[in-house]
């Protein structure tokens, strides 16, 4: 794996306005692309996790959760990672990101719960994509994965 580029360097979120440091020691990731407090993102990239090709570069809304499969795909017991769903509030192309360590919990709680009332179109749009929202009943998996790892993460049937 080749080393990465230099930071993107810190951003001014879009919908909050604070100003967001990319700095890998905060986040835990790479290509921070989302705002810690809002969760909101911006339309950058096009084909990979910054590649900030896109000419889009609208807003876009933190619309839900999912989980990643496994690196395996074929490896179905495998645990997953929970993802943010982003959504374009220009072109509706949807991204999955993942969540920083330094995201704010509650905010990615109060997504999770917005969710439930999400529309059946936008539902339709992410099976498209192969994307599974979570629904309340995962509820248990979520609060797991944002607020420790105690509890067994059961596997996810798709
Ligand atoms: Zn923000
Ligand atoms: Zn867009």
């Amino acid at each position: 794996m080749r080393a990465r580029l230099a930071s993107f360097g810190d951003f001014k979120c879009a919908h909050c306005h604070a100003v967001v440091s990319s700095a890998h020691m905060l986040s835990g990731v790479n290509n921070r692309n989302h705002c810690p407090y809002c969760l909101w993102s911006c339309h950058l990239d096009l084909f990979a996790a910054g590649d900030r090709l896109s000419a889009c570069k609208a807003p876009m809304k933190p619309i839900g959760l999912t989980m990643k499969k496994g690196r395996n795909k074929y490896q179905r017991e495998a645990r997953g990672e929970l993802m943010l769903i982003h959504e374009c509030v220009e072109c509706r192309t949807l991204s999955i990101n993942r969540i920083a360590a330094d995201d704010d919990s509650e905010t990615v709680m109060a997504v999770f719960q917005e969710s439930f009332t999400l529309g059946q179109q936008v539902q339709a749009v992410c099976q498209q994509y192969g994307i599974l929202i979570l629904k309340a009943e995962d509820a248990g998996i979520v609060q797991t994965q944002l607020y420790g790892r105690a509890v067994e993460i059961p596997a996810i049937s798709w």
